[in-house]
């Protein structure tokens, strides 16, 4: 009894197995993960489930008797140690041995922390797993006075349902802008205007020196020269990809990811890895990328299946993703730089735009803000070349450019 066996039980391991089992795959199926429940989706852990509007059972992505009733043994609570490609076998934390055909390697990433004193005082948190999103939830209160270290997708969006939840907020980020290495000065300057104008105090330029405390727990953080006080921090610093089994086991890996070919196999043909621990090529592209977004997990899951099974399936599709950060719902489709040519259409201080990234007159990404239903034209519209006038002009039709 061999068949498949899946290391790390989050979204994209998830749909490896839905798909082998939706592609009729009757091996046996294994799915080893750390975490003492079943795979769930991580997005809402920073948006509704923090503000408490998205009940728990909601964040799962199967429910709990899916995995018996499509023979999927489960090994929830249990660490994958070591990988041992030549015996095909993989350790488990309980002593457990696991033999294997095929190997997926969906570890995901891991928050980054700051090396700087009082790093390690309570109250000084980070935010991957449920139980993270249940104790900062806990937090969340009128009187509390939260600093988030960090200002990307994580941060401003913890931002977001603090300031909902009445919390006075600072956001510390190192860059000039919130966000600026993904959208680029005139967009970022969009989100950090969002949220002063909910009321965050948002600093820009500052690097955090220190933690200070009293009896064990955060009191403050030093920044600049000045004590910002606080009564709980979350650092939102971005994620490092967990390639330790990946590196034990003699695979190429490092900080930049598990390297992976267009069908998510490593060197080793029997091992595979998908999601946000991937550094997979992309033909589209044609470079390799991690992606640390749920659409590229779910993506990535169904193709590292795929890929097992022997049909022909590649990595070719642009990356996507989205978040929501009080009345703002923003999709992103593309790849681009932040330097890129960016052309707006719709007010660039409005609440509702379609902004675009360009290199040498060809589209390289889009993004839609509080408009709707238009990515899949926009996903269209990556790669092309239209002139800037015509991307602007909202008298022409997105579906006529
Ligand atoms: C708070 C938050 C909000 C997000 N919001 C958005 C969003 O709005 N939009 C968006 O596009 N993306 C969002 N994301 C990103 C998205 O959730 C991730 O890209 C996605 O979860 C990646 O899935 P994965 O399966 O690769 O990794 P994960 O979901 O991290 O799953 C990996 C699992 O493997 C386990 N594991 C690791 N090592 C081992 C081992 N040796 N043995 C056993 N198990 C192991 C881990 O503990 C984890 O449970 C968000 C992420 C977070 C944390």
């Amino acid at each position: 009894m061999s068949g498949t066996v899946v290391v790390g039980a989050g979204l994209a391991a998830a749909h490896v197995v839905a798909t082998l089992r939706e592609e009729g795959d009757d091996q046996p199926v294994t799915l080893v993960g750390d975490e003492p429940v079943r795979p769930y989706e991580r997005p809402p852990l920073s948006k509704g489930y923090l503000q408490g509007a998205t009940p728990r059972d909601e964040v799962f992505v199967h429910p709990e008797d899916w995995y018996a009733e499509h023979d999927v043994e489960t090994r929830f609570g249990t660490t994958a140690t070591a990988v041992d490609r030549e015996a095909r076998t993989v350790a488990l934390s309980d002593g457990g041995v696991l033999g294997y055909d095929h190997l997926v390697i969906a570890t995901g990433s891991s928050p980054r922390t700051l090396d700087v004193p009082g790093a390690d005082l309570d109250g000084v948190r980070t935010l991957r797993r449920l139980a993270d999103s249940d104790l900062l939830r806990g937090d969340l209160d009128a009187r509390s006075r939260l600093v988030i270290v960090g200002g990307g997708w994580i941060g401003l969006e913890v931002a977001a349902a603090a300031r909902s939840a009445g919390c006075d907020v600072t956001v510390l980020e190192y860059a000039a802008q919130p966000l600026l290495r993904v959208l680029g000065p005139q967009l970022a300057a969009h989100f950090a205007a969002l949220h002063r104008a909910h009321g965050v105090d948002l600093r820009t330029g500052v690097g955090v020196e220190a933690f200070d405390g009293a009896a064990g727990r955060v009191t403050g953080v030093r920044v600049g020269g000045e004590l910002v006080p606080a009564d709980v921090v979350l650092v939102g610093v971005g994620a490092a990809p967990n390639v330790g089994l990946a590196v034990a086991a003699g695979l190429a890996a490092d900080a930049r990811g598990i390297v992976v070919d267009e069908r998510l196999r490593t060197a080793d043909p029997a091992v595979l890895a998908a999601g946000d621990v991937a550094l997979a090529h992309n033909t589209a592209l044609g470079h390799g990328l991690r992606v640390e977004h749920w659409d590229n997990a779910i993506r990535q899951g169904a193709l590292a299946a795929r890929s097992i099974l022997g049909q022909d399936a590649v990595h070719d599709w642009q990356p996507y993703f989205y978040t929501d950060q009080y009345d703002l719902g923003m999709e992103y489709v593309g790849f681009a730089d932040a330097d890129d040519d960016v052309v707006v259409r719709g007010d660039p201080a409005g609440s509702e735009l379609v902004a675009f990234w360009l290199r040498d007159g060809r589209v390289r990404a889009a993004m839609n803000v509080n408009v709707w239903d238009v990515n899949d034209r926009l996903r269209a519209l990556v790669g092309r070349r239209i002139p800037p006038e015509r991307l602007a002009d909202e008298s022409v039709p997105l579906a006529e450019l």
